[in-house]
């Protein structure tokens, strides 16, 4: 990865980000979105989370939807959906998959991120795969994309973000 990148990232997230492997996603204007992570970081410690969403006005715009009690609503329609359940534990493969690619690490064989097969617990989880890996995989980040984009105050969409490293992270 290119040294301007590890500088942006580490504003975008007010540290630096350990176990990154490659950008695997960028907003229109240029600066990094998602990144693809070790699925164990230097010190060891089991890293589970393949596809970390860094764009700060992202990681925004996913966090305002979990203030408003989205990830309830996508639980609900999770359980009430037999096909939606389907894909979803498609989409947890799809993880599974990707990440083995990149390493076994045995400690999370077998548990992806987000909550996913069966739950919904991060929405920046899924919003960055869906990113990562392009529309029609991941049922659940798919609609969070739209969900961000839609948002009243301050929605999100990749083509449109104008994020500037001067802006420094989310938090
Ligand atoms: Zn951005």
């Amino acid at each position: 990865m290119v040294t301007d990148d590890e500088t942006v990232l580490r504003e975008q997230l007010g540290r630096p980000l350990r176990g990154v492997r490659a950008v695997a996603y960028r907003c229109g204007s240029g600066h990094p979105t998602v990144v693809e992570t070790e699925p164990r970081l230097p010190d060891g410690t089991p890293f589970p989370t393949l596809f970390y969403l860094t764009c700060p006005r992202a990681v925004a715009a996913a966090s305002t939807l979990e203030s408003i009690g989205v990830m309830a609503d996508m639980t609900e329609w999770l359980a009430a959906d037999v096909e939606l359940a389907e894909r979803y534990r498609a989409a947890h493969e799809d993880y599974l998959t990707r990440r083995e690619h990149v390493g076994h690490v045995e400690e999370i064989a077998g548990v992806s991120a987000g909550g996913m097969p069966t739950r919904v617990k991060c929405l920046h989880v899924l919003a960055a795969h869906s990113l990562a890996v392009g529309r029609g995989i991941n049922p659940l980040g798919d609609d969070t994309l739209d969900r961000m984009a839609e948002l009243d105050d301050k929605p999100w969409t990749p083509e449109s973000c104008t994020w500037r490293p001067s802006e420094g992270s989310a938090a």
